[in-house]
């Protein structure tokens, strides 16, 4: 339920489609959840890129007149967070540029962990950046690059890059995707056919977008691989050796909807098989299940269903909060939390109550939530968290706070409980995460959960730090 996040992001491609540059909207749309600060959808006609972004929602965005100064059959688009304060339109993507290699426009999703030193060797060459975003530093790099091709110079570039990436480029004549050699992040593949059995080509962080536009999910861009779409057809190839594999799992405890189908695995499968392994190894004498909305409600049914305890969707949320709101002058206590959610007494009052959601992260909101529910009436409320304490801070894409403030790196689970007022807390093992996503072959990346980071993480001490100022 936070509400500032940044490095969160979606990224959609199409390619070859008269309203490229509406489906890219269309697709953007659906991974709103990905990120609500701003957007940008970057299109060309064969010789110019346009482009268009701006802080805000998609739909408030994207009007009839800002997609018809858009053309083409090319379009990639971006959504992100970020934190206020920052230079936040600056950040926004894609990014465009008109460099060596012709017009490029990027965008990204993920983090690139050496981003610090590749500045800095950048800009003694001479590069001068606009943003502080980690991507504008891959356009330095494809520039820098003595390659010809665009997909050579990006070849090199990318070789260049640690950490997670999940990349949508656009040139004059052709789309290039590319994903980072662990797999860190997302990116799906889709197809859709048009007019006259036309075939157009979609690339999307998850798979919700493609049944927007009624595009088919074909398979997931390969870690190490790169796909190029331009005139001579499809062409696919890896531009990484193979390595171990670190998927996401907060893709599927969290972040993604559970509509999509990501890592090739449905999430609202994982979801469930969550809150059941939940229930069977953090039972609760109670008489009913209540999740926190929207990101408890799958694992609640898990966890209902495999306790025979009734689910109840005794907390209503507020899906039409806007950025804006009168606040009134006369502080009221727990405001932010009473404008999302609200308690059904009716169904709360007497009750012993379990209530499920996915994360503590700081607890603050967690706590509020507890109170909410006992001041409705529950005569007993028992957490229950749908995967291991959040130990460590992730540099791969989703934005954890640092370590002091995760509250379960420095706090017992007994020391959480009392903190957040409940009469028991219960989390999920390591060990049932990873049976609820069936990873058999130790493919996702668990560091959060475990602080054991898949990658050399060599200026940890500058990334944290550069966390603190974006903040
Ligand atoms: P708190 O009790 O303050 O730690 O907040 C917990 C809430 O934050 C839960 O409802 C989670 O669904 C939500 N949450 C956890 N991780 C994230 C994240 N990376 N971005 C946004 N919200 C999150």
């Amino acid at each position: 339920m936070y509400d500032k996040f940044h490095e969160e992001c979606g990224v959609v491609a199409i390619s070859g489609h008269p309203e490229a540059a509406k489906l890219a909207y269309l697709g953007l749309y659906s991974l709103q959840h990905r990120g609500q600060e701003s957007a940008g959808i970057c299109t060309t006609d064969g010789d110019e890129i346009f482009c268009h972004k701006s802080m805000g929602h998609v739909a408030d965005i994207f009007t009839s007149p800002v997609l018809g100064t858009l053309p083409g059959e090319l379009a990639i688009g971006h959504t992100r967070y970020s934190t206020a304060g920052d230079t936040v339109l600056l950040n926004a993507q894609p990014f465009s540029v008109s460099c060596n290699k012709g017009r490029v426009a990027v965008a990204h999703n993920g983090n690139i962990t050496n981003v610090a030193e590749l500045r800095a060797h950048l800009g003694r060459l001479g590069s001068i950046f606009q943003a502080s975003s980690d991507t504008e530093v891959i356009l330095h790099l494809i520039a820098h690059s003595s390659e010809r091709t665009l997909a050579g110079a990006l070849r090199e570039a990318l070789l260049q890059l640690e950490g997670a990436f999940s990349l949508v480029f656009l040139a004059q004549d052709r789309i290039i995707v590319a994903r980072d050699p662990h797999g860190f992040r997302p990116l799906a593949v889709g197809e859709m056919e048009f007019s006259g059995g036309r075939k157009c080509h979609v690339f999307a962080s998850e798979t919700c977008a493609f049944d927007l536009i009624g595009a088919v999910y074909l398979n997931d861009v390969e870690p190490g691989e790169m796909v190029i779409v331009g005139p001579e057809g499809v062409n696919r190839e890896r531009w990484a050796p193979k390595q171990a594999l670190s998927q996401c799992v907060f893709e599927h405890v969290y972040f993604s909807r559970p509509d999509s189908i990501v890592f090739g695995r449905a999430v609202e499968e994982s979801r469930e098989n969550l809150g059941r392994l939940l229930a069977r190894e953090c039972p609760a004498d109670a008489d009913l299940v209540v999740p926190v909305p929207d990101s408890g409600v799958a694992a609640a049914i898990g966890y209902s269903a495999e306790s025979g305890l009734p689910f109840r969707q005794a907390l209503i949320r507020n899906h039409y909060v806007g950025r804006t709101f009168i606040e009134p002058s006369q502080a009221i206590r727990d405001f932010g939390v009473k404008l999302k959610l609200n308690p059904v007494r009716h169904l709360l009052q007497g009750q012993r109550v379990v209530l499920v959601d996915d994360s503590i992260v700081r607890g603050t909101t967690s706590r509020k939530i507890v109170r909410m529910v006992r001041q409705a009436g529950a005569r007993e409320v028992h957490l229950r968290i749908s995967c291991p304490p959040t130990v460590s801070p992730c540099f791969y894409g989703v934005d954890t706070p640092t370590r002091s403030e995760l509250i379960a790196s420095n706090h017992s689970v007994e020391e959480i409980r009392r903190f957040v007022e409940a009469d028991s807390l219960g989390y999920l093992s390591l060990a049932s995460l990873r049976k609820a996503v069936a990873d058999d072959r130790h493919e996702y990346c668990y560091a959060c959960y475990t602080g054991d980071y898949p990658t050399d993480l060599v200026n940890i001490e500058e990334l944290i730090s550069a966390r603190q100022k974006r903040r």
